[in-house]
């Protein structure tokens, strides 16, 4: 039997979940971009794609193709999927999560969603319109990043930095994370499409007090003074901002599932999402959530420093507003010192590609409706943003109604449903056909 896109896309993401491309974080002990990036180029080189293999670093491989289009005066689409994943414990897993193990109807392993699905999609459709000699509308860069999981420093940040000619003329983008069914009942089923990015703002908090010895009466200790912030600002509630597109999200969600939206409070609205309103509640507001304490070196010693890390989320167009906040929540005293710090990102709702993302779906499922959303964390559409680029999170996944999608990222178990795969192809083919 002759391959097709769709009869292809399953081994294809087998085989690259079988490829342990583990992001620890720590240059030295992450493995397998390189490896997946060959092996990407190899399937693409057999249907005569050539690729460029950029390495930022050894192993750390990037892989750009460029697919000529009828029309190459036209901007071209960037589609983009990193081939890192986090870190799996096999002793939690029901499988082994590098063995690209079917069962139950799903195939299973650590990059199943995150994102080696899209991954596959991408390059079978690609392989398909080759081996059948089909052109695309327009020019369309294909880009599988190293380093998505840690802060894309060798990868899409690299990329953008020092390659910024792989993108000339991109003007928009899909990649992750988006274009997955949220099933309202039989006949309707939301499509939530990424259109905005929630900032992120590492910081650390410096205290400073009088050094002494623990065992005398002590009215200026940098722990107390750090702990006493710290406790203010986990406990703080940052109001709510609903941004143009989460607006629209919960204005469309509400419709959908016949609940009343009351602007003062939103959260009633995402309480009733189930699933997702884990996902959706972090985009109502800024969040700043401490994560690391650090002070002292020894039990009957009060150290002069104590400091705190605070993992900051913001609201796109909100980083100044929140930083006020915060400085008021912990006072005039501590240091603030940022250590990471990424933009927020946010691009309409509308355009051709967005109309053509509708159809593509609805053609495949007539339940259908897409809908604009925000996510709180960030991806790979970060850098490529700062190239003026339009970036749209859309990796279509047809899902059961009651799979908890979000769980899957990064998580125990992580799996792709084997018929949403080949949804997610069928849809992706429609949709660069006419984009
Ligand atoms: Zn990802």
């Amino acid at each position: 039997m002759e391959n097709t896109a769709e009869s292809e896309v399953v081994d294809l993401c087998r085989d690259l979940l079988r490829i342990d491309t583990t992001n620890t974080g720590d240059p030295r002990t992450t493995v397998g971009e390189r490896a997946a990036a060959e092996y990407v180029a190899e399937r693409l080189g057999e249907v005569g794609v050539e690729t460029r293999l950029l390495e930022s670093a050894p192993t750390r491989a990037n892989l750009i193709a460029r697919i000529p289009g009828a029309d190459s005066s036209r901007g071209a689409l960037l589609v983009h999927g990193h081939l890192d994943v986090v870190p799996a414990d096999a002793s939690e897993w029901s499988v082994d999560p590098f063995s690209g193990e079917i069962k139950d109807g799903y195939l299973w392993g650590r990059g199943a969603v995150d994102m080696k699905d899209f991954d596959a999609m991408v390059l079978a459709v690609v392989r398909e319109w080759r081996r059948t000699g089909y052109v695309p509308p327009r020019d369309i860069v294909l880009a599988y990043t190293a380093d998505e999981e840690a802060g894309m420093e060798y990868g899409s940040q690299w990329l953008v930095q020092n390659h910024p000619d792989a993108f000339e003329g991109c003007t928009e983008a899909i990649g992750e994370v988006g274009g997955y069914s949220y099933t309202v009942n039989d006949d309707l089923r939301l499509y939530l499409v990424q259109t905005a990015e929630k900032g992120l703002d590492w910081l650390r908090l410096h205290a400073t007090g009088r050094p002494g010895h623990g065992s005398f009466i002590h009215d200026d200790n940098a722990v107390t003074t750090l702990a006493e912030a710290v406790a203010r600002v986990g406990r703080h509630r940052f109001p709510t901002v609903l941004t143009p597109t989460v607006r629209s999200f919960l204005e469309q969600v509400s419709d959908a599932l016949e609940i009343e939206l009351d602007p003062d409070e939103p959260e009633l609205a995402v309480s009733k999402l189930g699933p997702i309103a884990n996902l959706i509640g972090a985009t109502l507001r800024n969040t700043a959530n401490p994560t690391r304490l650090a002070a002292g070196y020894k039990d009957n010693v009060i150290p002069g420093r104590a400091s705190a890390t605070i993992d900051c989320r913001t609201l796109p167009g909100h980083a100044d507003a929140f930083l006020r906040e915060l400085r008021e929540v912990i006072g005039p005293d501590l240091e603030i010192e940022h250590v990471h710090q990424q933009p927020a990102v946010e691009t309409a709702f509308d355009g051709d590609l967005v109309d053509a993302m509708g159809a593509a779906l609805r053609a495949e499922d007539p339940g259908a409706r897409t809908v604009p959303y925000l996510m709180s964390g960030g991806t790979d559409a970060k850098a490529f943003s700062t190239l003026g680029i339009r970036c749209f999170g859309f990796a279509p996944l047809r899902l059961p109604p009651d799979l908890n999608f979000s769980a899957l990222f990064h998580g125990i178990d992580e799996r792709v449903p084997v018929e949403g795969l080949k949804f997610g192809v069928r849809v992706l083919d429609r949709l660069l056909r006419n984009s």
